[in-house]
Formats: C-alpha cells, sequence, structure tokens
C-alpha cells in the first residue's frame, strides 16, 4: 500500500493562530484514495526545520505532501528547501511568469519584484496549475519518492488538490485498488474507560477493521475504518465487527455517524406523533438548543422556558414555594415539579426539566457541584434520575443535555 505524510508549514499553525484545515482535508482526501497516512507534521517557517521534517518524512512513506510557504515573502521556504534538498535546480518559467504577471495586471497593479520567485520551478517539476491565486503547485519525482508542494490558503488549494492532485494521486494507487470506509457509533453514558474495558480483546487485536475510541464532550464515539476492494467488501467487513460491538455495549448506543442524542429523541417523537416540552434551569436552554439544531423540529417541540430564578420556577412553571424552602431548587421534587409545569404549560404529551449545580461555585457537602435531577413526563407516566457530573461549567451542562437526552430517549 502506497503512504504519503503530510507536512503542514507555517508558524502561524505552530502559535494556534490559524487552525491547520489543510491537514484535514488532505487527510480525508488520502483516506478516500486508500493511500495510508501515518504521519503528519507541523513545523514553522525555518528552512533548516522543514528540511529535517521532509527528510525523515520521506524515510517513512512514498510521497510527502507539503502546504504553505510557495509565497512571495521571504519566510515562504518550502519550494527552495526542496530544491536544496534532491540538489534541483530552480528554473525560472516562462508561462508562469507570464500567468502571474497578467494576475496582477489584470487587478491594474504592476507585479511585485519578489512575486517573480514564484515562477521559479524545480528542473523536471510537473505543475498543479493555480487558478486563483499566484503560486503554483509543484510535483517532483526523484527515484521512488514524490513531493507535492501545495500553497496554505484553503481556497486555493483544496480547487488545485480537486483538479490535478488527486487525478495524479489516483493513476499512483492504480495498480493497488483499495478504499477506505468509516463508521461512527455514538455511546452516551459510561465513560471511556468503562468502554475500554468491554471491548479489551477487539481493541487489542484490531486489524482491518480498526476500532478507535474517542472520548466527546457528553459521549464515546467507537470509530470503526475498513479497507477493502470496494466500499462494499469494506462496509461488509466493518458490519459484523458492529453488531458484536452493538451488543456489547448494549443499552447505551444510540447512533451511529450523523444521528445526535437529539435528532433521536426528534426521530422518536415524531413516529410516535408526540410533543414535547422543554423546561432547564442549569443547562440554560442548552436542551431547547440542541432539539432545535434538528431541522423540522416545529412540528414536535412546543415550548422551551428557562426558569434559572427561584421566582421564575413559581410563577411560569407553578414549583411550589413550600418545595424550593424546604428542599430547594436542586432536589427531586423541584424537578418533578418543574416537568409538570412544563408539560401542563405547553399542554405537551411529553416533557423534561433539569435542575442541578453548574458550578464553579454554589456546591455544598450534601449538594456538590455536578449534583444534577433530570424529570421527564411521558403522558402521566414520571420518572425522576439524579446524577452526579464532573468536570468544569461548560462540561457540566453538556453532560447534563446529554443525560436528559438519553433519559427522554427511554
Ligand atoms: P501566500 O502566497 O498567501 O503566502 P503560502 O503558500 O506561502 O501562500 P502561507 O504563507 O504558509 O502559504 O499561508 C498563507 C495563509 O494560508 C495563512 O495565513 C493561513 O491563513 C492559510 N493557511 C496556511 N496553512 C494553512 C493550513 N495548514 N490550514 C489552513 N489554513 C492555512
Ligand atoms: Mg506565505
Amino acid at each position: 500500500m502506497i503512504s504519503a505524510e503530510i507536512v503542514s508549514t507555517g508558524t502561524e499553525l505552530l502559535l494556534g493562530q490559524s487552525l491547520n484545515t489543510n491537514a484535514q482535508y488532505l487527510a480525508e482526501q488520502l483516506a478516500a484514495l486508500g493511500i495510508a497516512c501515518y504521519y503528519q507534521t507541523t513545523v514553522g517557517d525555518n528552512a533548516e526545520r522543514i528540511r529535517s521534517v521532509i527528510t525523515h518524512a520521506l524515510e517513512r512513506a512514498d510521497m510527502v505532501i507539503t502546504t504553505g510557504g510557495l509565497g512571495p515573502t521571504m519566510d515562504d521556504l518550502t519550494k527552495e528547501v526542496v530544491a536544496d534538498l534532491w540538489k534541483l535546480e530552480l528554473q525560472m518559467d516562462a508561462e508562469e511568469l507570464a500567468r502571474i504577471e497578467a494576475f496582477f495586471a489584470r487587478r491594474g497593479k504592476k507585479m511585485p519584484e519578489n512575486n517573480k520567485k514564484q515562477a521559479l520551478l524545480p528542473a523536471g517539476a510537473q505543475k498543479v496549475p493555480n487558478a486563483i491565486g499566484t503560486a503554483p503547485g509543484i510535483i517532483v519525482e526523484k527515484g521512488n519518492k514524490t513531493i507535492i508542494l501545495l500553497p496554505g490558503p484553503p481556497f486555493e488549494m483544496q480547487p488545485m488538490v480537486e483538479t490535478t492532485v488527486i487525478p495524479y494521486l489516483a493513476r499512483k494507487v492504480g495498480t493497488e485498488p483499495t478504499v477506505l470506509f468509516s463508521r461512527v457509533l455514538k455511546v452516551v453514558g459510561p465513560g471511556e474507560s468503562v468502554i475500554e474495558d468491554r471491548l479489551r480483546d477487539l481493541l487489542e487485536h484490531q486489524s482491518n477493521p480498526t476500532i478507535a475510541l474517542l472520548a466527546k464532550d457528553a459521549e464515546v464515539h467507537v470509530r470503526f475504518t475498513a479497507r477493502g476492494h470496494s466500499q462494499e467488501a469494506a462496509k461488509g467487513c466493518i458490519h459484523r465487527l458492529e453488531q458484536e460491538v452493538r451488543q456489547r455495549l448494549h443499552p447505551y448506543v444510540y447512533g451511529a455517524d450523523d444521528a445526535t442524542l437529539a435528532s433521536v429523541v426528534g426521530t422518536l417523537l415524531r413516529q410516535q406523533s408526540k410533543t414535547l416540552a422543554i423546561a432547564e434551569s442549569c443547562t440554560g436552554g442548552l436542551i431547547a438548543d440542541q432539539m432545535t439544531n434538528i431541522p423540522g423540529s416545529s412540528d414536535y417541540l412546543l415550548l422551551g422556558v428557562t426558569s434559572y430564578a427561584n421566582r421564575a420556577k413559581q410563577e411560569v412553571l407553578q414549583v411550589p414555594a413550600t418545595t424550593l424552602e424546604q428542599v430547594g431548587a436542586v432536589s427531586a421534587e423541584t424537578a418533578l415539579a418543574m416537568v409538570r409545569g412544563v408539560q401542563a404549560l405547553a399542554g405537551a404529551d411529553a416533557a423534561v426539566a433539569v435542575t442541578g449545580i453548574a458550578g464553579p461555585g454554589g456546591g455544598t457537602a450534601d449538594k456538590p457541584v455536578g449534583l444534577v435531577y433530570i424529570a421527564v413526563r411521558n403522558g402521566q407516566e414520571e420518572i425522576v434520575k439524579k446524577i452526579q457530573t464532573f468536570g468544569d461549567r461548560r462540561t457540566i451542562k453538556l453532560k447534563t443535555a446529554a443525560a436528559a437526552l438519553d433519559l427522554l430517549r427511554g
């Protein structure tokens, strides 16, 4: 199998000023082509370090794809480094020079002297035309190794990849047709380590498909990636393992791929022709936000109330003053009163309410930060659940919203 490494250059990436979306984009393209990518490196605008990174990458992989550093300024060094590394002369490409001059002429400007260097190409290189900006991309081959140089701006790089680089790579892999297929199972409830325990033997003996666990804010995602000679073969290869994993993680797998907890709840409500009302205290509208992210949710979502103050809980949701005084806002009784109140207010078939302590302040020994009560009503049937979440304020809110939607899904 052919392998490629991605080398992203740019000090702004190292400083966290720009997000490296080019690496993600390129990695996706390589995966779709069935080209293995075992390493990605990010390096600043420094000739020595770029040279070292490319040298190492070439020792490991058949191909190196770089992004960034093809511009006209002094910190744009990638092409110069590669020419020096492979002892290739940089030659002025007359056609490219005319194109860059025309680029400036169209804008009523004279080409600055330093843009000339963008028309320099290593001897024997293949050009990757740039229809949007000034710098052409470059493909150079030496022995059985290839280096592909692409510019940094994503809106220049992506069309170049689509029109020239993908067809080039497709020809390279032509002799070895393999495709990659990925699928993600979404799990809510148990943490990453509990899931790892249940899947330990599968994780330890994986080959094709591979399995990886990804901890997201309030969920864990199990990603399967399979290689095959066709999309169908790769899919089939995942299917068997997916069934095994679903069984082991039952009942915590709530969906796959694009599904969210909210979309699963929305689908259930739609199937059962039921309406929903939401009352939120500590989540401040997050559950309503997640539900309304689903297109068409107005078909079933009637009302969302953010009843943050006790007075709002009393006046809007009819939570009895005695309940708030005697057991407090964060209690099973208040959650139940909230859910009854919002269901009645909206005239909804189902309702959910949450109340808890998002922190970082406000916790006590018997009601610590992260303590949450969730109540759900389905017609007359009601259930209340106490959970203890951990994390910062945002994490506690996300986990509470996830637990509430999970309880709602039944
Ligand atoms: P230019 O001619 O614009 O200088 P260049 O090929 O020299 O192009 P860079 O100077 O490295 O590219 O980057 C130009 C801009 O492109 C950066 O400021 C950044 O906004 C964007 N960019 C560069 N690399 C990446 C990347 N890996 N992911 C996303 N954006 C990037
Ligand atoms: Mg630049």
